[in-house]
């Protein structure tokens, strides 16, 4: 039968797989109002606590008064407006490279990016726990593509050794689903040895990561010809919208004149990137944010011991504890909304087949005592799911 959507979608009931979309009433922070009932949130990326920043509404609030609501054509038409521009400077010398472009999203500028880059003839070489932007891009690209282990500079290694062509290594720096880091300095060395290119796309790490939120790059110290470029996006810790890509003056043109997903697109609202200039002051600025964060985390990891959860190997904001089974990771999300509490189960595709796991993000916006609450919540929570026979399968 053609078009026989009634089975498909059965079929992902049945698995546990059927994904729905809490429906959010209040503005993002900790406390959340969700499918009408307040809860406490555990699982945003505004990492900073910048989406519902009184300045950074204060500035989208007047960047519209001055601007106007909509972006109003593409880049290269009539759609390239004067805090756009501003905001290219600015995000240029916020990462210390020549040059960065403003795209409407994290996934384009990620399709954008890498199409531009390599096509047939080419290879195209990424971490298998990329981003799905990322290995669509790859896919898109008509290069040649493999995926190499996770962080894994042998198998990188071995599949740069028959790569073809212009070669380009393209990794998450901080990974979504996991919160660990990419071994960058390993990985760029290699990369650099073969000739490749690296692309790094740190949706995650601006903000949380480096001295003055700088991400992955300014964690590890690195510079252009490591990482020739560079992806982050707007909407996490920047608590707006939007991505950029950084580099050199060449590669941004190349973008500026090869990447379908920028030309064909209308810019973002001016007023946003506005609103994105003011919270990447405060985002430089306000380091306690990041240090409060890390105290978070640390807290966060003790306690989870305690309880005996299995967490991964993250330093960031992203603390997944692992569960396995779908069915259980269900159940255990459900447990914590019985205790006022919110936290997304994350399941196949999105992680790989038997690893589905709670995804907990910290935000700089989070009490301690909140975290307290969080901790009790998922301590009783825990004991039913083992009373139930399921904390071993
Ligand atoms: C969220 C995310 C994106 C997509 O960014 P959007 O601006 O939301 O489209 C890309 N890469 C990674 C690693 C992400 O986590």
């Amino acid at each position: 039968m053609p078009f026989d959507l009634a089975s498909r979608l059965a079929e992902r009931r049945a698995a546990d797989l059927h994904r729905q979309r809490p429906l959010l009433e209040s503005p993002q922070g900790p406390d959340v109002v969700v499918d009408g009932r307040a809860m406490l949130a555990f699982c945003s990326n505004d990492y900073l606590g910048l989406a519902n920043h009184p300045e950074v509404i204060a500035a989208l609030r007047a960047g519209a008064e001055r601007w106007g609501a909509g972006g109003g054509a593409s880049h290269l038409v009539i759609g390239h407006s004067g805090p756009h521009h501003e905001l290219e400077l600015a995000l240029a010398e916020f990462t210390g490279r020549p040059r960065a472009l403003l795209f409407s999203t994290g996934y384009m500028a990620n399709l954008g990016a890498v199409t531009a880059l390599v096509g047939k003839g080419g290879s195209v070489l990424e971490d298998r726990l990329n981003h799905a932007s990322l290995l669509d891009a790859g896919l898109l690209s008509g290069a040649r593509f493999s995926r190499y282990l996770h962080n894994d500079v042998a198998s990188l290694a071995a599949r740069l050794e028959k790569a073809e062509g212009d070669t380009l290594v393209v990794t998450d720096g901080v990974f979504s689903m996991d919160g660990d880091l990419a071994d960058l300095p390993t990985l760029c060395a290699k990369a650099r040895e073969q000739g490749a290119w690296v692309m790094v796309d740190d949706a995650h790490g601006f903000g949380p990561l480096g001295a003055t939120g700088g991400g992955i790059v300014e964690h590890f110290g690195l510079g252009l010809e490591d990482v020739p470029v560079l992806v982050g996006t707007l909407g996490k810790a920047f608590g707006t919208a939007g991505a950029f890509v950084a580099g050199s003056e060449e590669l941004i043109e190349t973008l500026i004149q090869f990447a379908r997903p920028y030309i064909y697109t209308t810019s973002q609202p001016p007023a946003v990137a506005c609103a994105t200039l003011k919270s990447l002051q405060l985002l430089q600025k306000e380091s306690w944010r990041r240090e409060h964060l890390n105290g978070l985390v640390r807290r966060f990891r003790e306690g989870a011991a305690e309880i005996g959860l299995s967490l991964m190997d993250s330093p960031t904001p992203i603390q997944p504890i692992l569960v396995g089974d779908s069915a259980r990771a269900l159940r255990l999300a459900a447990l914590l909304r019985e205790r006022g509490i919110l936290v997304g189960a994350i399941r196949p595709p999105t992680v790989p087949a038997g690893s589905a796991r709670l995804r907990v993000t910290f935000s700089a916006s989070h009490s301690e005592a909140q975290l307290e609450l969080l901790l009790q919540a998922l301590s009783e929570s825990w004991n039913i799911l083992a009373k139930e026979g399921r904390t071993d399968a």
